[in-house]
């Protein structure tokens, strides 16, 4: 089902600055549709000749003068030809590669504008590659996150995704259950005559399939997510120890309040820096303590939501003011509130510019991942970083085979996995056929919104609507 509005826009010629808006060393300017070669016919012109690019091979490059109306030179130019369906969008495009000045930009566009094309919404190149088939809505959905990858964690599962990944998977099943679906359907058709085309064993054998598959999905989200948006990392300890300070210099930049009144940073502050391609998510929080005031109550209410939040757990102590034993039960206490066995503890002992040496009884934290730093003085950080990257490889938090971090495939593949569900069930109580064609009708409904083979204006719009103009 594919809507009419989209179908209607593909009959016309799409133009758009493909790069970032501003001064570059060159700019380009993309067409797309059936008119491209015939208005680049008309302002192109290649060693005093015009060419016709309908005769010239896809995947060529074409180095010439471009000119607008009464032979008014613009620029020089070189044309890139991509002939269809062997194109990005599977329709002809050409794009322009002009120098990139904002004033040269804007008078191609409206040159471009003024020969036929329209200027492109968000995303249209994108979705024309998905209605003419070139890509499935779950690929489409990856070049926006590849445009918007910024570690290299982030980029290489939206270049997975791009290529095809799990959507894939789901297509086959779907095909399958499509498959069963129909038998299904025609066995209402014979209700009087109780024949069963579709074989139970086998039925219940793909659904279970599917069930994996789909339980696999939904737990990598937030593994997923945490690739896209950074590992959470959580610095704890009691007031005054230096977090803010450390988190400034993690950060590089003075986001917290650093001040000598214990508990003045009120709330949680979050920021995100990328080391060795690795997107680490800070978060700072109010220091742990009891307290009275109201506002900084509710801070320490953060920091305990914060800590169930977290991969890694920075805990922070001040060497001259902590015992040992106070570190260890705090260690215990963080342990109880994270209620995530997995949670990595990273001990950060702070202010080793006030000892002269370290109290022999801080040899029992050997066990413990624990690195002696100083925060004001800046000292020692890169160990915390060290220990990070190290964490993360140990622990495989770096991304592994397919993995869904789309919130819209999440929604779809819940409810297709309810559908699922109640169609085993179903079955298990000999349900009648009507019932369970309903459930697995629906279930392909979902599967598809996945793979595109079911798509609606508002999924359509919803999804390119994020894209930045020119993709
Ligand atoms: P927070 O309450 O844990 O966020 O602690 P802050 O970062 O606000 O620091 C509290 C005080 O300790 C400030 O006066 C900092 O300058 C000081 N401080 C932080 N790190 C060090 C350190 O390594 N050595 C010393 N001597 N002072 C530090």
């Amino acid at each position: 089902m594919k809507p009419s509005k989209h179908k209607a826009v593909l009959n016309d010629t799409i133009c758009a600055i493909s790069t970032p808006f501003g001064n570059g060393a060159i700019a380009i300017i993309r067409l797309s549709g059936p008119e491209t070669f015939a208005i680049c016919n008309t302002i192109f012109v290649q060693n005093k000749e015009t060419i016709d690019f309908n005769n010239t091979l896809s995947h060529t490059l074409h180095y010439g003068k471009l000119f607008m109306e009464d032979q008014v030179l613009l620029d020089e130019v070189v044309i890139g030809i991509f002939r269809n369906p062997h194109s990005y969008t599977g329709e002809d495009i050409a794009e322009i590669s002009c120098h990139g000045s904002i004033y040269i930009q804007e008078q191609l566009m409206q040159l471009l504008i003024r020969k036929g094309a329209r200027a492109a919404k968000p995303g249209e190149f994108t979705l024309r590659a998905f209605l003419n088939g070139k890509m499935d809505l779950a690929q489409a959905e990856a070049v926006a996150d590849l445009i918007a990858s910024e570690s290299s964690s982030a980029h290489k599962l939206a270049i997975s995704q791009v290529k095809g990944g799990f959507s894939k998977d789901i297509r086959q099943l779907r095909t399958e259950l499509l498959e069963f679906s129909s038998l299904l359907e025609l066995e209402l058709d014979f209700s009087e005559e109780e024949v069963e085309f579709a074989n139970r064993e086998k039925l219940t054998a793909l659904l279970t399939r599917i069930r994996i598959k789909i339980d696999y999905l939904l737990a990598s989200y937030s593994f997923g997510n945490v690739l896209k948006r950074g590992i959470p990392v959580t610095i704890i300890g009691k007031p005054n120890v230096g977090k803010s300070t450390l988190l400034n210099i993690l950060l590089n930049e003075d986001k917290a309040i650093v001040s000598e009144i214990p508990g003045t940073t009120r709330d949680t502050i979050e920021d995100k820096i990328i080391i060795n391609g690795i997107c680490f998510r800070f978060i700072d929080t109010a220091g742990l303590r009891e307290t009275t005031d109201k506002i900084e109550t509710m801070g320490v209410e953060r920091t305990y939501e914060k800590i169930n939040e977290a991969s890694i757990i920075l805990y922070m102590f001040d060497l001259t003011e902590s015992n040992v034993n106070d570190i260890k039960n705090s260690l215990q206490e963080i342990k109880k509130l994270s209620g995530n066995e997995e949670v990595k503890i990273i001990l950060i002992a702070n202010k080793i510019d006030l000892l002269v040496e370290t109290p022999k009884s801080f040899k029992e934290l050997s066990n413990f991942d624990t690195v002696y730093i100083s925060a004001k003085r800046k000292e020692n950080i890169h160990l915390i970083t060290e220990k990070l990257i190290k964490t993360v490889k140990e622990t495989n938090m770096q991304f592994d085979g397919n993995i869904v971090t789309n919130a819209h495939h999440y929604d779809v593949l819940t409810k297709s996995l309810q559908e699922i569900d109640e169609t085993l069930n179903g079955m298990k109580q000999q349900q009648s056929n009507d019932l369970l064609a309903i459930n697995i009708r629906s279930a392909l409904h979902y599967l598809g919104e996945i793979t595109g083979d079911i798509t609606t204006e508002d999924i359509l719009d919803q999804i390119f609507g994020k894209f930045c103009i020119g993709k």
